[in-house]
């Protein structure tokens, strides 16, 4: 980075640092991830210099010789991989690929039935606060307050009283497996489109250690940078009839030109998780979290579900004599990155909630196994159980350093 080191002298020391933290720290943030030094790479070419509105073949600017075969690569790879009829990787983000999708299929004022926020939604599913909340009917399904989990006789009866057009599957916060099969049925029933955002687990179902909606939804939309393992972007999956629907609310609906260094960025990353290594890879994340979990519950932290079935993992850490934030703070200090999160029927407020959240996806991109996060267990609870004490925070963040520097980040190899 030498030509930055001189151009800007600032960003350069703060890309530095960051790359230091990201090195040094133990990341559980669950949609964080190391992305390859290919990916990387990639990421860093000339084709941000490129401007490509349209698609392959039919472009509104001259030149496109070789950005038209990135793209074709791109969408080939996650076709093949994914078992896609069709696909679009021009999303900026997850956030555009949904309102995509919305543009595609609703009228101001169209019915969406999706996941609550509190319950483990995303924003763009219907958020009072989000555009999806705002030019939307939007009507939600929670979580059963006993178990946690997805109830999907309440889901049915919401379907059937409000008649959304879109059906939305898909969190943020959810760490149990999900019923596509049920979904696609009250879909069915109520004559409504069913859309799963599997922007969490996109690289768990590519590795094959989750099921994939993709034979179930009419669209599925992702990031990729998520469990993925690749750059910032997102990409539409659907079914063929879906296809023009699709590609005109991307392009020209929503965006104008695709980011063509992401596009090639998303390619190497796609062909990275077609490999038996990624296969292992997303196995491992699943074993991890699970790992972490038990390792939790052993020292009597309240899992939302009783565990995990994914890479992630919800704890409700009231019964710590904690909040959700105090606890994310001193862990950070602790050397330990997490997020703060509400619980499903939370009694306190989201920016000070009950729980924390975290994922297994970054650690095991770095090689952490089953015995690493045992190990982050029992750091966990040192900080969780005394958050005040400056010392141990600090002993805690030498511990934690030294375990990543044993396992060297994808891509800060260089980092010692
Ligand atoms: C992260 C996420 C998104 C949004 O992605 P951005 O890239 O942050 O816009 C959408 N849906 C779900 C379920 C997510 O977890």
């Amino acid at each position: 980075m030498e030509e930055l080191r001189q151009c800007d002298q600032e960003i350069f020391d703060l890309v530095q640092q960051e790359e230091r933290r990201q090195s040094e720290k133990i990341r559980l943030i669950a949609s964080e991830n190391y992305v390859s030094a290919a990916v990387l790479q990639a990421t860093g070419t000339v084709l941000t210099n490129k401007y490509s509105e349209g698609y392959a073949g039919k472009r509104y600017y001259e030149g496109q010789q070789i950005i038209d075969q990135v793209e074709v690569l791109a969408i080939k790879r996650a076709k093949a991989l994914f078992g896609a009829e069709h696909v679009n990787v021009q999303p900026y983000s997850g956030s555009p690929a949904n309102l995509a999708v919305y543009l595609a299929f609703l009228s101001p004022g169209d019915t969406i039935l999706g996941m609550a926020l509190p319950h483990g939604g995303h924003l763009t599913h219907g958020s009072p606060v989000s555009i999806s909340g705002k030019y939307f009917d939007a009507q939600s399904y929670q979580l059963e307050a006993a178990t946690g989990l997805l109830d999907y006789a309440e889901i049915r009866a919401k379907a059937h009283a409000c008649r959304p057009k879109i059906i939305i599957a898909g969190h943020s916060a959810y760490p149990r497996i999900l019923d596509f099969a049920r979904f696609r049925e009250i879909a069915d029933e109520v004559g409504a489109l069913f859309m799963v955002d599997m922007a969490h687990f996109a690289g768990l179902v590519a590795g094959g250690a989750h099921p994939s909606p993709v034979p179930y939804a009419d669209i599925v939309t992702t990031t990729t940078h998520k469990s993925l393992r690749g750059p910032r972007g997102a990409m539409i999956l659907c079914r063929e009839k879906y296809a023009q629907a699709i590609d005109k609310a991307v392009f020209p609906g929503i965006q104008g030109g695709p980011h063509d260094n992401t596009t090639a960025a998303i390619a190497v990353a796609l062909k990275e998780a077609s490999t038996d290594e990624f296969k292992q890879y997303a196995h491992q994340v699943v074993k991890n979290a699970g790992a972490l979990a038990e390792a939790l519950m052993a020292k009597g932290y309240r899992l939302i579900t009783n565990g995990t079935e994914n890479h992630l993992m919800l704890v409700d850490v009231t019964n710590k004599g904690i909040s959700g934030k105090k606890a994310a703070k001193a862990l950070d200090a602790a050397g330990i990155v997490l997020n703060y999160n509400a619980i499903p029927f939370d009694t306190r407020k989201p920016f000070d909630p009950s729980g924390i959240r975290m994922g297994a996806a970054a650690v095991t991109s770095r090689g952490f196994k089953e015995t690493e996060m045992i190990e982050i267990g029992r750091l966990l609870d040192m900080v969780i159980s005394d958050p005040e004490n400056e010392p141990l925070l600090v002993r805690v963040a030498k511990e934690a350093k030294e375990l990543c520097k044993a396992f060297p980040a994808p891509g800060l190899e260089h980092i010692s």
